[in-house]
């Protein structure tokens, strides 16, 4: 008999998965309670100025995994991108990631690459084993450049201070000393030509898919599914009973201007009195594209309360231990995988959540083979 399973969110897990199921002869239905797919992911045209946005900020897909760049351009062709970020710092301009110019103009020098490494060696605090993100930053640049490029940026994307967040946050960043000023470090990086929306719209283009858009799933009614993957909220799908694990959200401000008005798709602000993190100027993700007009989002981060858009997972102190408790609930429901960023509660990019998610169709298929219970989770969340 052929089973069939739910997906609940149309994000790149649900697409992913889905479509490895739809492949071996499941019958999939994806749900999603918005009204389009790729989640967070969306892009959709402007109707005005013809650039496509990056509705719920930007997405730039790099990675290093061969198996994923081939399966993304297998459902979509991508032009090359590479990421270069500003950032405006105390009344200046400067490149990031850190890189030899941004180095040279902050510390008004001409330093070769060997000279500007001793210099900033020199600055390093030594400590051996970093743990926090201060830890981090201040063993890696030193001080000077931790306060005008990460900690008031830090503080206000995450609402706190770096003293209490991980190493693993701002090890996501390279330093270079040269002028590579590419922001990853990847070898493959690009944008899909049609946008993110196309690319999970094809994904899921499978006879053996149906789509539902605009459609709520309550895991506590009744259903008829042989198997869910929620990709919803670990905390969600028990109604939040023992609490809510705590998420930064995003406010974007849009504004539209004729030209040019920032002359590069990422704009990030280190000052501590300038509310905004970062500004972005979507059509400079397309630059393959040429668009009069500009669509831009000022955007700044917040406490996630319950009507808002979950983004960025916390994952401080007291979430661990509340998640602790969550994943002992998860554990022992039957029938249920937890998937990606907000199933399993961790930041992760484009690549490893398609990494996952193909790994958990594996996972799950060869379970059904060998009549044993499915994943809990795509990835264990502790
Ligand atoms: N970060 C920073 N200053 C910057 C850019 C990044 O301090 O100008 C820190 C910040 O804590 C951020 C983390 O580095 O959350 C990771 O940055 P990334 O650009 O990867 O964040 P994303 O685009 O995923 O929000």
């Amino acid at each position: 008999m052929v089973e069939h399973v739910v997906m609940v969110g149309a994000g790149f897990s649900g697409a992913v998965i889905g479509r490895a199921l739809a492949d071996e002869g499941f019958k999939v239905t994806v749900l999603d309670a918005r009204d389009h797919v790729a989640g967070n992911c969306h892009t959709a045209r402007d109707a005005d100025t013809g650039v496509m946005v990056h509705t719920y900020g930007p997405h730039i897909f790099h990675t290093d995994d061969t198996q994923v760049w081939d399966y993304v351009t297998g459902f979509s062709t991508f032009e090359p991108y590479k990421n270069r970020v500003k950032s405006t710092s105390q009344g200046q301009v400067f490149s990031l990631p850190i890189n030899l110019h941004t180095i040279n103009q902050f510390f008004g020098k001409t330093m070769r690459p060997q000279e500007a490494r001793d210099f900033i060696a020199a600055q390093a605090e030594d400590i051996a084993d970093p743990q926090t993100f201060e830890e981090q930053a201040l063993a890696f640049v030193g001080r000077p450049l931790y306060e005008a490029f990460f900690k008031g940026y830090t503080e206000k994307q995450w609402g706190c201070s770096p003293r209490d967040l991980p190493a693993s946050i701002l090890k996501r960043l390279p330093v270079r000393f040269n002028y590579d000023d590419n922001y990853f470090f990847h070898a493959h990086q690009g944008m899909p030509s049609e946008g993110y929306t196309v690319l999970v719209e094809r994904i899921l283009d499978h006879p053996n898919i149906d789509v539902h858009l605009n459609t709520e799933f309550d895991p506590n009614k009744g259903h008829s599914y042989d198997h869910v993957f929620w990709s919803g909220a670990l905390d969600g799908y028990f109604g939040y009973a023992k609490g809510r694990l705590g998420y930064r959200t995003l406010d974007f401000e849009e504004f539209h201007h004729e030209g040019d008005w920032q002359g590069c798709a990422v704009m990030n602000y280190g000052d501590p009195d300038v509310g905004h993190t970062r500004i972005t100027e979507h059509k400079h993700f397309s630059p393959w594209e040429s668009h009069e007009g500009s669509v831009l989002y000022r955007e700044s981060a917040r406490a996630c309360g319950p009507e808002d858009i979950p983004y960025y997972p916390i994952r401080l102190v007291e979430e661990k231990a509340l998640l602790a408790d969550y994943v002992t609930s998860a554990e022992a429901e039957r029938n249920v995988t937890f998937v990606g960023r907000l199933g399993t509660y961790r930041y992760l990019d484009m690549d490893v959540t398609i990494r996952e998610a193909l790994d958990c169709a594996q996972a799950f298929l060869a379970a059904r083979k060998a009549g044993t219970p499915a994943p809990v989770f795509s990835k264990a969340p502790l």
